[in-house]
């Protein structure tokens, strides 16, 4: 998601670096004028000019904030830690997403999905205050989840060994408020009563009984008067999320939830606008977000199927089989075009090092189309291959990082660190150092 939307935002004309650290600011008059970069691959540092710069870095906004040093703020963001399991979907079979109880009288809730042919599950809410870089599993996270999921479905019987990859992230909590990961925090909680009115509507939509603008209604009615409220100061863009601007003009959007990046967009463009606005007189008009789409998002919502169907023969069209190539469109959806215009390189790349061809175009487009510069890139951060196809991964690891050599035309000790990056990576996800 977050990738699709910095794909649509260069497609719309926004200049994009990957892989480089804000590391200072420049001012003229006490006011932002640049921003100072560390292109983390090179070493190199050089500055970015700005009329406006939004600190939008969730967890590490108090390290930017203080970077600029031009308030006194107190620290703002309380980060937890959360973590998800993966495990086959033969040791742990459900047909669609459930919540429960953790049975723990802790007052959380834990998921469990099913993703591809897998099952993962999650999360913890741990205090944190280690390294933001990188957030590790413990062995009490393993031991809770897996308690409280055994508890749940006895002949699951899991174990640590069972746990093919994990993942362990940070959430940008603002120490001022309670905000949870899915319903904007206690303020905004839905009543029973509320939950089942949903469900029941959901029901009934999904058996034709209701119009979708019935349930569209439902949810913009609960938008505003439940999690989602915004009373319109900046410290309210959106419930759980906070909008500050320092003496020297920095912007700081923090906290929120992925499901709210669209209002916390809105509302810091709402101000961000006339402060543009007031410095070179140019004026700018919000996209309608709701019904923008996302790169790769041009096709009917109500027709998914027959849109994916559509993608699909694209590829079938170009040699590949329905079954890759159905994949392919439902991780690429109306980009399918541009994907399949590189399985001619893609095909000679999967016959020098001998992988599949529907990885391979994958490939070429992450690194013409995606910014990918590393296999890990490629793996954890624009496909699904490190966490739900971790067997195929380490199938193709090889000949991934030697197609990426001979594609930028990298040297042995650049080739070395990238893989000696992923492979810290791969045992931290399969939790090596507690099994
Ligand atoms: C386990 C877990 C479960 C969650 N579940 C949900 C959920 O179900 N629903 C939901 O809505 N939300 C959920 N969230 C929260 C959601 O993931 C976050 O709110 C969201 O990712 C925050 O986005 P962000 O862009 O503010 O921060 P981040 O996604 O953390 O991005 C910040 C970025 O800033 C970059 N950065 C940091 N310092 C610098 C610097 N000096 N220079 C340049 N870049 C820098 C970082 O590299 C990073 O890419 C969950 C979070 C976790 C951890």
């Amino acid at each position: 998601l977050v990738i699709e939307n910095i794909k649509q935002a260069n497609d719309d004309g926004a200049d994009l670096l990957s892989h480089a650290k804000v590391v200072g600011f420049e001012y003229e008059n006490n006011k932002i004028v640049a921003v100072k970069v560390e292109d983390l691959l090179s070493g190199e540092t050089f500055t970015v000019k700005s009329h406006v710069v939004i600190n939008t870095t969730g967890p590490w906004s108090d390290t930017i904030r203080q970077l600029d040093g031009s308030d006194e703020k107190p620290a703002q963001m309380r980060p937890t830690k959360g973590v998800h399991f993966v495990v086959d979907k033969s040791k742990l079979t459900v047909s669609q997403p459930i919540y429960f109880d953790t049975g723990e009288q802790d007052g959380r809730m834990v998921f469990v999905l099913p993703r591809e042919n897998k099952t993962y599950f999650g999360t913890t809410d741990t205090d944190y205050t280690g390294d933001f870089e990188h957030p590790t599993v413990t062995q009490e996270d393993v031991d809770y989840l897996l308690r409280v999921v055994n508890h749940r479905f006895p002949n699951a019987n899991l174990s640590i060994n069972d746990i093919e990859a994990s993942w362990a992230g940070l959430r940008p909590l603002i120490d001022s408020n309670n905000a949870s990961d899915y319903n904007g925090g206690d303020a905004g909680r839905l009543s029973e009563r509320t939950f089942d009115e949903l469900v029941t509507l959901f029901d009934d939509y999904s058996q034709n009984k209701v119009e979708r603008s019935a349930v569209e209604d439902k949810l913009q009615d609960l938008g505003s008067n439940t999690s989602e409220r915004g009373d319109g100061s900046p410290s309210s863009v959106s419930r759980g999320s906070d909008l500050s601007v320092s003496d020297s003009g920095l912007f700081t959007l923090a906290g929120g939830k992925i499901t709210d990046y669209r209002k916390m967009a809105k509302g810091a463009m709402e101000k961000v606008i006339p402060a543009v606005t007031d410095l070179t007189g140019k004026n700018y008009d919000l996209v309608q977000s709701s019904t923008y789409p996302v790169s790769g998002g041009q096709f009917d919502p109500n027709s998914y199927e027959t849109a994916m169907e559509k993608f699909a023969n694209v590829g079938v069209a170009r040699g590949l089989t329905y079954g890759q190539s159905l994949k392919l469109a439902k991780l690429y959806g109306s980009n399918m075009n541009r994907v399949v215009a590189y399985l001619p390189v893609a095909k000679e790349y999967a016959a020098k090092y001998d992988y599949p061809v529907d990885i391979a175009v994958s490939l070429i487009y992450a690194l013409e189309e995606e910014g990918v510069y590393t296999p890990l890139d490629f793996f954890a951060r624009r496909t699904t291959l490190m966490l739900f196809q971790h067997d195929k991964m380490l199938e193709v690891k090889d000949a991934v990082s030697q197609t990426i050599i001979d594609h930028f035309g990298l040297d042995q000790a650049t080739a070395d660190q990238q893989n000696k990056t992923l492979d810290e990576e791969i045992a931290k996800a399969e939790l090596q150092y507690l099994k």
